[in-house]
This record gives structure tokens, sequence and C-alpha cells, in this order.
């Protein structure tokens, strides 16, 4: 068989024809991705992009990282299956290095194959723990595709299923600059609180198991909640003697400048979520959680794959280059930088609505312009930068976010030129 790559159309071509149409993509006119590199992909033409949407927060360290790659390699030509029936020691040095770096005294770890799998996981020992049957999750969070994290999922984009599992309470998200009970930052007493206790109360037995929280909301659209939320919401749930799950599957590994999202608020979860950046390219994901709440789930588990030792090792090599090169520091750093430009972006152009996130997890927020909706501007911005060389996220309810995740080993030269190209094709859109 030949190594040519058959190109975007016969690709789009065989996806017509042989996946299921659910598979979606962005691009009007789609380039074919054949390789990655540091912070670059690369086109059957040989065209380089800037990959600023990591593959949904997942490079981190670029692509094809060399440290991972090795590791990785490696430990294909030894040993790449067995299960956790029989004793491997990957898993077990993930697992402790994750638990140096875990908030808290979170520090046993259960490993799957993907966020979503990793939700289900963490609904699962909540429910063990406490008893208890029903969630509450936010209202624009995203919390995976299988049926139950489909039903915490509060963006209708992703909530395909008609008949989700019941027992679920969306509350409002507390995003200042749409408050959801109406109020002013600065002069509001968190009424957004208040609203998850009237919820308690009103929507559900009074018992809940568990709150799910994205710390910020990334497919709803780069969403950061005000300063004191998650510290009042952590103490309105241990007055209900309910657990908080911080879903970290988007934000962990230093992607909003802290290692965890919930450490920029000093909350402790009780368990946590995670998958992506993790892996460094392979799938991963893993529920973590303190060692009372572990007790509650004896029963045998298993998951084929998870923690197998390929995905171990790539996610000990990223872990490892990730502390020894102080990423999360750089993705604070860069991201602050980031958002300064941004910002000044956005006070140029009246299109631009909003910009927000923290660290190197940003959004930027387009209004419509003239007879043009947001969406479809975004969607037209969106291809003119990848035309322009530089491919960007999108996310919102609205999908008319720009969203900017870049690998956290980007220089400012490289995120200097994307600026530049933005303010081009806001000038001439
Ligand atoms: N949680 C969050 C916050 C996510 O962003 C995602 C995926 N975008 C998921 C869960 C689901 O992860 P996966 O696609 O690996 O199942």
């Amino acid at each position: 068989m030949s190594n040519e790559p058959i190109g975007p159309d016969a690709v789009l071509e065989k996806k017509k024809r042989h996946l299921i149409p659910c598979v979606y993509h962005f691009y009007a006119d789609p380039p074919q991705i054949v390789r990655g590199e540091g912070v670059h992909v690369y086109d059957t033409q040989g065209r380089g992009y800037l990959d600023l949407y990591s593959g949904v927060s997942v490079h981190a360290l670029g692509h094809c990282h060399p440290e991972v790659a090795d590791a990785i390699c490696r430990q294909v030509r030894t040993l790449q299956h067995t299960t956790t029936i029989y004793l491997t020691e990957p898993i077990v040095n993930l697992a402790e290095a994750l638990a140096s770096v875990l908030p808290g005294q979170i520090g046993r770890t259960f490993f799957c194959a993907s966020g979503s799998e990793a939700n289900e996981g963490a609904a699962l020992l909540a429910a063990l723990h406490t008893g208890r049957s029903e969630f509450l999750a936010f209202q624009n969070g995203l919390h995976g595709r299988t049926k139950l994290a489909m039903s915490l999922t509060g963006l209708a984009f992703w909530r395909t299923d008609p008949d989700p599992v019941g027992g679920i309470t969306l509350v409002p998200h507390p995003t200042c600059s749409a408050c959801p009970v109406g109020r002013t930052f600065g002069s509001c007493s968190y009424e957004c609180v208040q609203a998850v206790e009237n919820a308690i109360n009103t929507s559900t037995s009074g018992r809940p198991a568990a709150m799910f929280v994205e710390p910020i909301q990334g497919n709803g659209g780069i969403c950061v909640a005000p300063p004191e939320y998650f510290p009042r919401l952590r103490e309105l749930l241990d007055r209900y003697d309910m657990l908080l799950i911080a879903d970290e599957v988007q934000t962990g590994f230093g992607r909003t400048g802290r290692m965890f999202a919930m450490d920029h608020w000093s909350v402790a979860p009780d368990i946590v979520t995670g998958g992506k950046a993790l892996g460094g390219g392979t799938p991963i994901g893993f529920f973590a959680t303190t060692d009372e709440i572990a007790a509650s789930y004896t029963r045998p588990g298993a998951s084929t794959f998870g923690g197998n030792p390929v995905t171990a090792v790539a996610g000990l090599a990223m872990l490892r280059v990730l502390q020894r090169d102080r990423m999360v520091d750089r993705a604070e750093h860069l991201g602050q930088w980031l958002r300064q430009r941004l910002d000044a972006v956005g006070d140029r152009f009246e299109c631009v609505r909003e910009v927000r996130g923290l660290g190197l997890m940003l959004g930027m927020e387009l209004d419509p312009v003239d007879d043009r909706t947001a969406a479809e501007l975004t969607d037209a911005v969106l291809e003119r930068m990848k035309d322009a060389g530089y491919l960007l996220g999108k996310t919102g309810p609205g999908r008319n976010v720009l969203t900017w995740m870049p690998p956290l080993i980007i220089t400012e030269g490289e995120l200097q030129g994307a600026i530049d190209a933005l303010e081009n094709v806001l000038e001439t859109i």
C-alpha cells in the first residue's frame, strides 16, 4: 500500500460514506492533516498551521514531543497491553505521580480511556459513597458523550439524547457578564450560589449525591466563575453533605496557569476527573479521590485499557516534562500576555463582545455584524484564519466564541503572529 496521502477530497468522500454522520468537522474547505511537530501541524501540501487549539486542549507539550514519543515507542516495543488483572508498573507509577499534583487529600486514581468514562465513573463513585443518586451540574457545561455524561451536559448542541437520564438538575453558570440572576458583580451577594441552594430545595429530593462542575467552562465558551463562587459553593455543598466533582478534563495539567484550575480558588474537590492533556496524545481518562471516598468502591471495577502501559508511560513522561520545564508558570505568564493583547484587539473591533478565561484558555466572544449572525461571523473568521495558517477553536452555546488553547510551549512571537493575522482578518471581513 502506498503511504501517499489520499488528499482532503478523498478523505471527505470516505468520511461521508463510512463514518456516522455525527462526526462533524471544522471548515468549509478543510485540509488533510498528516503530520504534527511542536506547535505546528502540516497538510498534504506541506503547508504548516500554527495549532492554537491543541486538538481540544490535548497537546500541552505540543505535537509529538520527543520525550513523550520516545517513552511511547519504547513501551510499544516492550509491553503494550495486559490489562489490570495482571501487575504492571507504569499504572502505579502514574497514580503515584498524580497523587503528588492533585489538589487536597486526593491521592487515589482509577484510570480509563476517555473523559466521558471518567465522569461516568465519578458519578458511580459519588453514588456509592453517599448512598444517593441525584446530581447537579451547570447549564452550558459539557461532561461527555455517553448516556449519563451527556445527561449532565447543559449545551443543546452536544445534548443529542432526547431521553436523558433523570435525577439531574442543571443550575445557571455564574458568568458575571451574563449574570443568570440579573445582578452586577461588585454589588451582588453571590445570589448565584443561593440559586444552587434553591435548586436543591425545589428540584431535587433535597439530598443529591454531588455537583459536577467544570472549573472553567470549555465548550460552554470559556466562562469563569467570580472569585468567591467556588469557596461559597463548597461551603453550601458541605452543608448538604454533597460531594464536589471537578471535571478537569479540559482545564487540567497547567492549561489555566495552575496544575488544576480549581487551584485558582484553593478549593479542594472530593473527586477530580481528567484526561486529554495527561495522555500526551494517547487516549486516557481518570477519576481520583480521597482515601475515605475511595473506600466506598471495593467491588470489582475494570477498564480494559485503563492505565495500560503505553498511556501510563506517556502520562509519566508528559507530567515529568510539564514539571521540569515549568510549563504551568509559563501558561500563567503567557496567558496574561495573550489576554492583554486580545483585550486590545477587543477594544479595536466592535464585533468583539468580550474576552475571558485564565492562563492559556481564552475565549473571544463575537457579536453579530450587519446581516451576519455571530456564529456565521465566527465561522468566517475561523476559515480565514485557517487560510492564513492558524487553527483557532470555536465554543459557546451560540458557537460564537473564538477559542485559544495553544500548546503551553508556544512562544510570544508565535502568538503575536496569530494576533496580527486575526487583526487582518477582522479588518477585512
Ligand atoms: N469533560 C470536559 C470538560 C470536556 O471538555 C470533554 C471533551 N471535550 C469531556 C468531558 C469528554 O471527554 P472525552 O471526549 O475524552 O470523552
